[in-house]
């Protein structure tokens, strides 16, 4: 028989008549593989903690994000968004599945055209573009989203030096019934600056306008602001059409799609209250199909879809340091991984795991990362079985942000694996190292020697 693996024993009071809504445990089940490949045995090989993606998740994603929209329309174009999570594996998968890019700084956008994106697949956002940067992105073709009046005449003072046309588009923001409204990118469309805007591109031959962009929020859950915004850029579009006998070639509705995460203080699940990929394609599709294009005039509909494609894709696996009593007596698990790798704890209570077997019991838990910083909480409230130094835990939908928005605070950032779809891991970004963070430092002659 095989010899049952011990638990400590907890003393806990019972509580009558309160009962959690989910029930009284939020996991019922270990998690103890990804995609084939054991918990124990990845962390072994690459370190805790640890980000492990799923090839196989991020195809079928993109699969069933491109048929939601593609059944719909005729004419689809993904762009997938970089600062989502820019590990050069994770964007080339997408532009393996067809996917443009879209970037929001020179960083990102070297990054791209790195990585061997064509120029004139590259959508460059973002309210801070430098000159050199916006004058690379002219000789390369590149689809340009003016933000502001100082870019939309700095592009037509470089087109006065070049031989290309920028290629230019507006970002537009607007009421979607959404609130507060996200006014701050772009021209706002209700007080007529996006009219404006496109007036002063108009009538100059300087650039030319060929489409017409927002990114109305994130996380957005309601589909039907997304049927308000593509109502409001086909009307602006039909407007260009009218006035200037001139069509807009595409309509690009950016990103902002819920992924199946659960936000803090949502009363429901994440997973039960993320729309479906076919939710929003029916508002935006609808919207611009019965704008009143002509047919020959229907503009391309480019998505900049970020969380929604990655999200679920990304695991992060980690180990814990010990446990202990706070003084009100709830018990605090610390773990070896704090949100200096998990930012998005701060706004998400993401799914966590056991990666090992366990008994029936659970304890509401606080769940502190390894930073000395009072606000390295992982999670304040949990019930998880009573797990001990050295088990291990999965947190699940952790594939947008993290790996972009992660600091390097007080250690070293953790390694990047990826599974493909013959469940082969491989590393894709290693684990820093005192030399990589070093690698830009300076230290002057006068500073080399000290005596204590
Ligand atoms: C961040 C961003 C996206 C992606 O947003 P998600 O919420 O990750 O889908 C797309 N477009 C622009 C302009 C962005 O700034």
């Amino acid at each position: 028989m095989k010899k049952l693996r011990y638990e400590r024993p907890i003393i806990q009071r019972l509580n009558v008549g309160i009962m959690n809504k989910f029930g009284t445990k939020t996991e019922y089940t270990p998690v103890t593989h990804i995609d084939g490949n054991p918990v124990k045995s990845l962390i072994e090989k690459f370190g805790s903690p640890l980000f492990v993606i799923s090839e196989r998740t991020i195809r079928q994603m993109y699969k069933d994000a491109n048929r939601a929209f593609k059944t719909r329309y005729p004419k689809v174009q993904f762009a997938w968004s970089y600062k989502t999570n820019y590990v050069n594996a994770v964007c080339n998968v997408f532009h393996q599945e067809g996917a443009w890019a879209e970037v929001v700084s020179g960083f990102e956008y070297q990054k791209a055209l790195k990585n061997g994106v064509p120029g004139n697949k590259i959508i460059f956002n973002g309210p801070d573009k430098s000159g050199a940067e916006l004058k690379e992105a002219v000789e390369n073709n590149s689809l340009i989203h003016i933000d502001h009046l100082d870019e939309l005449y700095m592009i037509k003072e470089l087109a006065s030096h070049s031989k290309k046309k920028p290629r230019v588009a507006i970002r537009v923001n607007m009421d979607t019934g959404v609130y507060p409204i996200w006014d701050r990118f772009g021209f706002n469309y209700e007080i007529g600056q996006a009219w404006d805007a496109i007036n002063k591109i108009m009538l100059t031959d300087a650039m030319e306008l060929v489409g017409l962009h927002c990114h109305i929020g994130t996380f957005m859950l309601s589909p039907s602001a997304y049927g308000i915004a593509a109502s409001k850029l086909s009307d602006l579009a039909l407007h260009v059409k009218k006035k200037f006998k001139k069509t807009i070639q595409y309509i690009d509705i950016g990103g902002g799609f819920a992924s199946r995460n659960t936000l803090k203080g949502s009363y429901l699940q994440g997973v039960d209250l993320a729309p479906s990929f076919d939710a929003y394609a029916e508002e935006i599709t609808t919207a611009i199909l019965n704008a009143g294009f002509a047919k020959e005039d229907l503009p391309q509909l480019i998505l900049e879809t970020g969380r929604a494609l990655i999200d679920e894709a990304g695991f992060l696996l980690g180990s814990v340091i010990s446990n202990k009593r706070l003084s009100d007596g709830r018990r605090a698990t610390i773990l070896d991984f704090g949100v200096n790798v998990l930012f998005t704890s701060f706004w998400y209570d993401h799914k966590i795991s056991p990666a090992q077997e366990f008994s029936q019991y659970s304890e509401d838990a606080v769940l502190y990362g390894p930073l000395c910083m009072n606000i390295d909480v992982v999670r304040e409230s949990i019930s998880l079985p009573p797990l001990k130094r050295d088990d291990h835990v999965v947190v699940h939908t952790v594939g947008a942000y993290n790996m972009t928005q992660w600091m390097q605070f007080i250690s070293l950032r953790p390694a990047i694996v990826m599974i493909d779809k013959n469940d082969k891991a491989h590393i894709i970004r290693k684990r820093e190292t005192l030399k990589s963070i070093e690698a830009e430092e300076v230290l002057p002659a006068h500073l080399k020697e000290f005596k204590i």
